[in-house]
């Protein structure tokens, strides 16, 4: 098959599939939106156009002729299965098709990358773009348009009605269905919230905020009245606070359908003859309290990420991505001092290891090839330890390595496979030159209870790698108060283990 015919066969793949799950979705969402509507009027719940717009945003592969394709297939069978007139669900189509393509037009007019949430105000752009972009065009297409079908509900008498309806039903549907979308987490993120549910054990404190919302929800049923709208707003702070994005917009969600329906019932009961203006009122008020907890999850979502940036800048040394010195020292010290009161880790052993002549490789391939080989080397030597073995750069091409829990036996060899694997790996540079390096390794090592300093341990394999450098380099020297001696051939002393 030719590399052309393959390229084909692939997009036309992906264009069906783009048709397929943007029709059912489509279709689906405006079923709801249907089937939710009073009769001959206007959908109270319309979720199809926010969500397309988010499905279009978030997932590129269906953005194009067969998504496109597919959501108009979705919205005209929808309505045309539950019995409205061709035309009349035709322009229905294109006002909700015109939402779409001029929110989309107008994010990407103003660059609003809705995944840039460092500046915290991603939501309050994206639904200002989409209130006075698509949100508006959709009711002012249709507004000059439906009324003048056949067989129409829409009608030119109450046509300010239908618009501002239409308008605010449009804004209210989009702050609560579009960061849902938006916020679906990736596939790795959600493997882990799964993995964490699984694993960490079930803390009631967690549900405290989430029972908050319940909580003032149920409260506004009992207390309807012109402070109900606000009820929700401390818990929804909470639970902004204690969740990720994904989840608070989910909630945000539920929050505003449920006040949405015992606030309007409430007052339109209360005043019939202002249905308008009192919808409005609630539409734009729910509006206002969705945006909230929406901007302050993404504040404190953005908060969490740089610290913990900070914390891997402030601890981790960015050429090697091993411990710094510091972070080094203090996560030994604390890890012997836990072992001592726990009494849990039997045995602790540090390696010193530093690289042989690495002066003369700076010099002669020069600083940028040095570093390169300081990054290799790491690398080589982090395939050889465990993930809770701490490694860290102590200063230029110095290094650390702490295991706990090894036998003597076990840490010689594994520091002496370190010297061989080392040295018996070429390091190939972009140009096609071939390097070789060697490193010299001190070891020592102690068993509980433990009657010595950290620094001594370090003072201790300090001494033996200076053995090392003296007796030449390219190997393993064990602290001397130990005894043993440097096993030269490691399978030989595998095979003896
Ligand atoms: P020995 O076998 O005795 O350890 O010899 P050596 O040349 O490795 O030791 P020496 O301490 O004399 O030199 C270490 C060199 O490491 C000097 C310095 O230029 C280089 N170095 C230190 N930090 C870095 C770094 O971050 N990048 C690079 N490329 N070189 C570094
Ligand atoms: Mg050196
Ligand atoms: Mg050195």
């Amino acid at each position: 098959m030719s590399t052309f015919t393959q390229y084909s066969d692939n997009h036309l793949k992906q264009i069906i599939n783009a048709f397929l799950i943007t029709a059912i979705t489509i279709f689906i969402c405006a079923l709801v939106g249907i089937l939710g509507r009073p009769l001959l009027f206007l959908a109270i719940l319309w979720p199809a156009n926010a969500i397309l717009v988010g499905l279009f945003l978030r997932f590129k592969a269906l953005k194009n002729v067969g998504g496109w394709l597919g959501a108009f297939t979705g919205f005209m069978t929808a309505d045309l299965i539950t019995g409205n007139t061709f035309l009349v669900t035709l322009f229905l189509t294109l006002a909700n098709l015109i939402h779409v393509i001029v929110s989309l037009s107008l994010i990407r007019l103003f660059k609003l990358d809705y995944k840039q949430y460092n500046k915290g105000l991603t939501f309050l752009y994206l639904f200002a773009i989409s209130a006075f972009g698509g949100c508006l065009a959709a009711p002012i297409f249709a507004s000059l348009t439906v009324p003048h079908l056949p067989n129409t509900f829409m009608k030119m008498d109450r046509i300010w009605i239908d618009f501002g309806m239409w308008w605010t039903g449009e804004i209210l549907n989009v702050v609560t269905f579009l960061p849902i979308i938006l916020a679906i987490p990736e596939k790795k993120v959600f493997q882990q919230y799964i993995h964490d549910i699984k694993t960490k054990p079930f803390q009631y404190k967690n549900f405290l905020p989430l029972g908050a919302v319940i909580l003032s929800v149920i409260l506004t049923h009992f207390f309807i009245g012109p402070g109900a709208i606000m009820f929700p707003i401390a818990a929804l702070i909470w639970a902004a606070l204690s969740y990720n994005l994904f989840f608070v917009s989910i909630i945000n969600c539920f929050v505003c359908m449920l006040l949405y329906n015992s606030l309007s019932a409430y007052y339109i009961a209360q005043s019939p003859d202002a249905y308008l203006a009192t919808t409005l009122s609630v539409r734009i008020g729910l509006l206002m309290l969705a945006l909230g907890p929406l901007t302050l999850s993404i504040i404190s979502l953005n908060r969490q990420k740089l610290y913990h940036q900070i914390l891997y800048l402030a601890n981790y040394d960015s050429l090697t991505t091993t411990m710094n010195r510091r972070f080094f020292y203090e996560e030994s010290e604390r890890t012997v001092t836990k072992e001592v009161e726990k009494q849990q880790a039997q045995t602790v052993t540090i390696l010193l290891l530093d690289l042989d002549y690495f002066k003369k490789i700076n010099d002669q391939y020069g600083h940028v090839i040095g570093d390169f080989v300081l990054q290799k080397f790491t690398n080589q030597v982090k395939e050889l330890i465990r993930s809770n073995d701490l490694f860290g750069r102590l200063g230029g091409e110095e290094f650390a390595i702490l295991f706990k829990d090894l036998s003597l036996e076990q840490s010689i060899s594994i520091a002496q496979r370190i010297c061989n694997t080392v040295y018996d790996t070429p390091i190939y540079l972009d140009d096609g030159r071939v390097l070789n390096i060697s490193v010299s390794i001190g070891l020592s090592y102690q068993t509980l209870p433990y009657c010595i300093p950290f620094q001594q341990l370090i003072q201790r394999a300090d001494d033996a790698l200076y053995q090392a450098k003296e007796k030449g380099r390219n190997q393993l020297c064990i602290e001397s108060t130990l005894n043993a001696e440097p096993i030269l051939d490691i399978e030989h002393y595998l095979q003896k283990q």
